[in-house]
């Protein structure tokens, strides 16, 4: 069903959109092993709630609105592991609903305060609860039970993907082609999945040869090995199961990184550059360096920083890691970093930023 939105709801959507997306690209310049060498990664930190989950909770929430799934007075009920609590939380208020997150024990403190001061509720699951399985199978009873609910199913919702293919997938190959690049591979590790389907979806279409790979933590390879094997730190990937909007056969390779390397590669970001990420984001740029060693020093391999350090103030990030001997961390010495911000005219139609066709490179 199509409905028509009101005008007033129109200009929220609208007006939440110019707090997401439009993020810069990171153009992180270093060595390996002495070998001077480029990556490109997506600041997805710069958003209202400062991740890459706020463009899919706002785009499922608008498409929600637009098809009649979600109504004013409706509770917004999720499962998951964080991110996607905080960007539902924020969003959520800011268009006048109810929250209602439920998410399993082990998860940052911060986390559980960040969504509890946005003024939603908290169903913390144990991991005799059935931890991740559990919190979602809690969601289903409640929109059984309970009138009024609106179940975003990040999980299984094509809208996930979708919102990366029309915002970040479009913003990134903008970005490069002002600059005559066009991406060899796209890497991202998988937590629903959205953010490598949908960007994958948006370059296939630009250049159906680029590799498009999944990352998961070296000591917990669902998707390898199709269930939940292990424990691991990167929070915010490999949460036990393959998602459903996750289709391997249509990607490439899967990559693993352990997680105390990504924990040291996200210390040097912060520490050698300024770079102030979260753990996923030191796993999915050690990745984007496998595939380039791959793939030859030249290749153009783009990722994305999925979050910022914040909510990981009281986790191993902050605690002395030991280095082992087949990280590959130890070997990068990062030497720089310039900001490709430019805003494509999809991304315009999208975002009604008003800022068509500028560029800001940093340093000025
Ligand atoms: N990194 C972090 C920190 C996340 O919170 C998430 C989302 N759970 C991801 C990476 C993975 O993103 P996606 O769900 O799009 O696969």
């Amino acid at each position: 069903m199509k409905v028509n939105i009101d005008n007033s709801f129109k200009s929220r959507f609208k007006d939440i959109w110019r707090l997401i997306g439009n993020s810069p690209l990171l153009v992180i310049e270093f060595t390996f092993k002495d070998q001077p060498r480029i990556l490109y990664a997506k600041a997805e930190h710069f958003s209202i709630t400062g991740s890459i989950k706020d463009r899919m909770a706002l785009y499922i929430l608008e498409k929600a609105y637009k098809e009649g799934k979600i109504k004013s007075g409706d509770t917004i009920v999720e499962a998951t592991s964080g991110n996607t609590g905080i960007a539902f939380a924020a969003i959520g208020r800011a268009l006048g609903h109810k929250v209602k997150i439920i998410m399993p024990d082990w998860m940052s403190r911060e986390r559980v305060e960040i969504i509890k001061s946005l003024g939603a509720d908290i169903i913390p699951v144990s991991k005799q609860q059935g931890g991740f399985l559990g919190s979602i199978k809690i969601s289903e009873e409640i929109a059984a039970n309970e009138p009024n609910i609106f179940l975003p199913r990040q999980f299984s919702n094509e809208a996930n993907a979708e919102a990366h293919e029309r915002t970040t997938g479009p913003e990134i190959w903008c970005q490069m082609q002002y600059h005559n690049l066009i991406p060899d591979a796209f890497i991202a590790g998988v937590g629903t999945g959205g953010t490598v389907m949908g960007v994958g979806r948006f370059f296939r279409s630009m250049n159906p040869a680029v590799k498009l790979h999944p990352l998961e933590p070296a000591e917990s390879p669902t998707l390898s090995t199709g269930h939940k094997v292990g424990t691991h730190r990167i929070q915010g990937i490999s949460d036990e199961f393959i998602p459903a909007i996750v289709k391997l056969d249509t990607l490439d390779e899967v990559i693993a990184v352990p997680d105390g390397d990504s924990i040291l590669m996200a210390q040097k970001l912060a520490c050698q550059l300024g770079l102030a990420v979260g753990i996923s984001s030191g796993a999915n740029l050690l990745g984007a360096l496998q595939i380039q060693n791959k793939m030859g020093k030249d290749a153009i391999i783009t990722t994305v920083f999925a979050d910022c350090n914040k909510k990981y103030l009281s986790t191993d990030l902050m605690r002395k890691e030991p280095v082992r001997e087949d990280y590959l961390s130890q070997h990068v010495e990062l030497t720089g970093f310039k900001v490709y911000k430019r805003v494509c005219d999809t991304c315009c139609e999208m975002y009604d930023c008003g800022v068509q066709m500028k560029e800001f490179q940093f340093p000025l």
